[in-house]
């Protein structure tokens, strides 16, 4: 069994949450134990330690929790992208149809400089517009977005397709369909 297997094997769904008929990818267990967590942060590191990046960007809130780990751990700066109204200094913002409704990412907008290389990370792509939001946020800085990274990628909603036909090479470890 390989890694990837293996962390799809501890992901745990839960039905019904957190509306009826979805089926939550959860994946706290993950992080729980320190196996999992180390298994999951390395494929990572391993993956971009020769990307010469400048910064891994995190999507709130999940992907705050992995995107710091492998700044860390590539010796790189870490960028939250938060939802609307949490990051106190000047901000840029873009905003995203959901199913009901839209919703709305910032960035600093002295994040980043143009040029920097950036690696968005977050923890699932479903429709891949939170991603996609992520992209132009640093886009607008002027930062080259090298890859957007997420453990688990729901290829059915269409979001991975999309985003990698706007130009956004990604990588997933696993999948659900
Ligand atoms: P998208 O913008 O691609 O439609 O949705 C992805 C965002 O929703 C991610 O930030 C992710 O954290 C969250 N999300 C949606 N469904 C799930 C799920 O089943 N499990 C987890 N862990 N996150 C989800």
């Amino acid at each position: 069994i390989d890694a990837a297997e293996f962390i799809k094997s501890q992901i745990r769904t839960v039905p019904d949450w957190p509306q009826a008929g979805v089926q939550f990818r959860d994946i706290t267990p993950l992080l729980q134990r320190p196996k999992t967590l180390r298994m999951l942060t390395d494929l990572l590191v391993e993956r971009y330690v020769e990307a010469k990046l400048d910064y891994v960007a995190g999507l709130d809130a999940r992907g705050f929790i992995i995107a710091p780990i492998i700044a860390y751990e590539l010796n790189v700066g870490f960028i939250p992208i938060r939802k609307i109204g949490k990051l106190p200094f000047r901000t840029v913002s873009e905003s995203y149809e959901l199913e009901y409704g839209s919703a709305t990412v910032e960035i600093h907008e002295d994040a980043c400089r143009a040029g920097d290389r950036v690696v968005i990370v977050d923890d699932l792509i479903a429709t891949g517009g939170t991603m996609m939001a992520g992209k132009k946020l640093l886009e607008r800085l002027g930062a080259t977005v090298v890859e957007g990274a997420a453990i688990i990628d729901l290829p059915d909603l269409g979001g991975s397709k999309l985003l990698r036909e706007n130009g956004l090479p990604l990588y997933t470890i696993t999948e659900f369909s």
